[in-house]
Parts: C-alpha cells; structure tokens; sequence
C-alpha cells in the first residue's frame, strides 16, 4: 500500500479497495517502524489523522470526490497548525503551539486531505543539508550517510521512503527542488504570490514560497491544486485564476523551445552530472522539443546577492523572537536585556544567530547602500536576464544542483561551501519565477536532479513536461533500498 502514488491513492479510494483510514494505519505504523532511521517528523498526529480519515471516508460514502479526499500527507513545520506545535525546526519555538491553521493548511483540510505529522526541517528554512534542526540532521534514505538536502529535507525524506505518498513544502532559495534531486522526487516551487504564504513562518518574505513535494509531476499537480490561489489575508498572493493542474498534463511537447544556459555548464558541476543532463536532453528532444543555447549573464552574481537579501529579511523577521510574546524564554533574567540577549542566544541555533548578524549589518545605517541596496540591484539584472531569455525559448532547462547530497557533517563548519550548492536554484527565487525538480538519474548511487524553469504563472506547463519525460522514463519510479 504504501508504494502508491496520490493518483493511485485516488483511484483505490474511489473504487472502494481500501480506505482512508486503513491506509492511514498502514502509513502510521510504517513511520512508527522506519522513521527513527532518518529522523523525518518532528512530530507526529495521530489523532488528527485518524480523525480527517474517518471524515474523508464518510464524505466519500456520502458521494462525494476529490483527487486529495483521504489522501495522507504531511506538512512541513513551519505551516502553522492550529493547537500543534509548529517548530520550524528550532529550540526556539519548540513550545510554540499555532493558534490557527496556515492557508495551505486549511485548504489541503478542506479538501479532505489526512494531517500525517509535521516534517524535519532546517532551522527557521535556514540551510541545505537539513543538519540545522534542533530535532537533529534528517538521513538520506539513498545512502543514510548522506544529507537529503535542505531545508525541507523532512518532507523529502519522508516522501523518499514511502512513508508517505507527498508533503508540503517551501522554497526560498532551492529548499523545494534541491531536497527533491537530493532524495529522486519530483518537487515544485510556485510562481511567487501562487501560494498563499499566510501561516508559514517566514524566513526570507520576499522569497519565500510554498509548493508540492512528491514522487511525480502528476502527484504534484494534484497537490499543487489544492495549494494555490489568491488568499486576501497573503498580501503578496495574486488573484490570477488557478488552471486545472492534471488537465494540462497530456499536452504535447511538439515544438516546445528548450533553453540551455551555457552558464551552466561551466566549472563546478559535476562531470557527472553534466552528462545526465545532456540524456534529458536528447530525451526531451525526441518528444519534439526543439534545444537552444541562451545566456544568463548575471548568474555568477546570483549568491552573493541572495545571502544579502535573505539574511537581511531573516534579521528583520526574526526579530519578534524576543522571549516575551512568545516562544522560549531563558531562565531567571537578570533585566530586560539579559531577557532578550540569553532568549535569543539560546533559542536560536548557530546557522540562524550567524544569518541575523548578516543581515542586520548589511540593514545597518552606513553599509545598506553597498550591500542591501546593491544586491536588490543585481536582483533586477537576474529577473531581466530572464525576462530576455523567455522572449526566444519557453522553457529553460539545467541542473538542480552541481553536486549529489555530500556526507552528513561534510560541509556543517564551512557556511560558505553550502550556500555555493545553491547555484542553480536561487535565481528563480531572486526573479520569482515558478521551477521543477524532476529525477533524471544517479551518480555513486545518489540521485539527481533536473531542473526546469518557466515564465510566471506556467506552472501548468512544467508539470506537463515532466509528466511527458516521466511517460518516457523510470528515473521517478526508483526506490531506495530498505523502504
Ligand atoms: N539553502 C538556501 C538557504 O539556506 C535556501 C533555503 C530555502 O530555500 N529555505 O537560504
């Protein structure tokens, strides 16, 4: 049971040869069984799930449908749940318990979707490794002496392990697509604005964005769908009408333009890699797309200007952690002060304290014009890099990372070395601009990915081309030994 997709979950719903909560059971007991080996929920809802798989079996019988109707899922924890803690992966909000439900929660609610648990994650979605958590690093499934990448590497790992079918996840810097090419799934990051982002904690809020993580495209479609529109309480949410996400997955890739940055290919990625993406390539060409090779200038500017924005975001955001409204409170405070000083120096972890000093110099009166101001600069020159390559092709195509997911603890004293993994996946949040993560093979083992990028509000055709090449291929279909 628990190697189905949501699409198959669907259809044994729908035909009546299991329900929602004999599946809810079998997941249960099998996170109960194979989760202390990676370490991918920080907590777990029993009750509540049981509770959604009787409703949604109920609504079921009463005649009702939906791709998502009994469906088990998992959120990522930083979607507010109400009256569950959400931890963000930090000591900090470790005792936080949501007065409300995220957007995306309520939505996935309403659509009968089953509340599995909350997923492991990088403090505050702060890293790539998923080794930042105060709830301890998550293991790759692949090979558990490897990072399944980050920050959502929970969902990912979950996911990876069959421990669940899909989970919710955000990206504000690759933390959707990089776990995904990290663990063999399929994981989409949203146009921004496409998602509500009301109810998820935020790091970086002009980054910041939540999407599908799982197996297939057509899974993330069907998540996908129960994830967007326009939410009047997200002021950066756009009213555009969402599409019907599964309809347009059968379109046909007849003459569909391909762009090839050659930026990508220069040093740094690995050998490997590189000729994996030249397979998806010849894979896409066959279908009927047409290659070209485009130019992103700006690119090598791209992370520099990325750990100023983020890390000045974060400063600010993180700001209303200050042990009085809510979250840890040090013991015995001497003043106001000591208050404030040891709350935050011993709620926030390393990674977190090291990107708040960033950001707040960077922020600081004298230095905002040459660091702040500059990198918001160099943000507009990456979006019209793009802007000019969407003109000629209609997709881009590279890969999601220039490495496979690295030992545990290989690259956790060198900040720097992690945020240059970031390379490929961070422009589209800098621009806003909707990416996909799909499997497009192995390298020792550990998965790869490739990674599509398309205009605002296309979402519809990145998923109908990586449900073409997965009509085409079995990368996706691969399993980590031992789940
Ligand atoms: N690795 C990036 C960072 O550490 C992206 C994280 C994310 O997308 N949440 O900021």
């Amino acid at each position: 049971m628990h190697h189905m997709t949501l699409a198959e979950i669907a259809r044994g719903l729908a035909d009546k040869k299991f329900s929602s909560v004999e599946l809810t059971q079998t997941l249960l007991a099998r996170i109960a069984q194979l989760d202390p080996q990676i370490n991918s929920f920080i907590s777990l809802t029993q009750d509540l799930a049981l509770g959604q798989a009787k409703a949604a079996d109920e609504r079921r019988a009463n005649g009702e449908s939906g791709a998502l109707l009994g469906a088990p899922i998992a959120h990522k924890d930083l979607f507010c749940t109400q009256g569950i803690r959400t931890s963000c992966g930090s000591k900090m909000l470790d005792n936080f318990k949501a007065p409300y439900d995220a957007t995306v929660v309520a939505k996935l609610a309403a659509a009968g979707a089953v509340t599995l648990g909350k997923t492991n994650m990088d403090e505050f979605a702060m890293g790539s490794a998923n080794e930042s958590s105060w709830y301890g690093a998550v293991k790759n499934p692949w090979n558990l002496e490897h990072v399944p990448g980050g920050s959502s590497g929970g969902s990912a790992a979950a996911v990876a392990a069959r421990l669940l079918p899909a989970a919710t996840a955000t990206d504000t810097g690759g933390s959707i697509r990089q776990p995904a090419a990290f663990t063999n799934l399929t994981g989409l990051k949203p146009t921004y604005g496409r998602v509500s982002r009301w109810g998820m904690i935020a790091y970086a809020s002009s980054l910041d964005q939540g999407g599908p993580l799982a197996r297939t495209a057509e899974d993330c479609a069907i998540l996908l769908q129960g994830m967007a529109g326009f939410d009047p309480n997200d002021s950066t949410s756009i009213d555009e009408p969402v599409p019907d996400y599964s309809a347009s997955l059968s379109g046909s890739l007849q003459g569909l333009r391909i762009g090839v940055p050659k930026e990508y290919f220069s040093a740094g990625l690995d050998p490997r890699i590189a000729e994996l993406i030249h397979n998806s390539i010849k894979e896409l060409e066959k279908l009927g797309a047409v290659i070209k090779e485009i130019s992103l200038p700006n690119m090598q500017h791209a992370i520099p200007a990325y750990y100023v924005i983020a890390p000045a975001e974060a400063s600010s955001n993180l700001s209303r952690f200050d042990g009085v409204r809510f979250g840890y409170r040090c013991e015995n405070p001497a003043n106001l002060e000591d208050l404030y000083k040891r709350s935050r120096g011993e709620g926030f972890g390393s990674e977190v304290q090291r990107r708040i000093m960033v950001g707040a110099y960077a922020l600081s009166a004298g230095y905002y014009d040459a660091y702040y101001l500059k990198a918001q600069k160099i943000r507009r020159l990456v979006k019209n890099d793009f802007m000019t390559a969407f003109n000629e092709v209609d997709i881009i195509l590279g890969p999601t990372t220039p490495n496979p997911a690295w030992k545990l603890g290989a690259k956790s004293s060198d900040p720097v070395a992690a945020y240059l993994e970031d390379v490929y996946t961070i422009t589209a949040n800098l621009a806003g601009l909707p990416g996909l993560s799909m499997p497009a093979g192995f390298v020792d083992g550990l998965p790869v990915g490739v990674q599509l990028l398309a205009p605002y509000f296309q979402e519809d055709r990145l998923l109908n081309v990586a449900h073409q090449y997965q009509l085409n291929t079995d990368w996706h279909t691969r399993t980590p030994t031992g789940f």
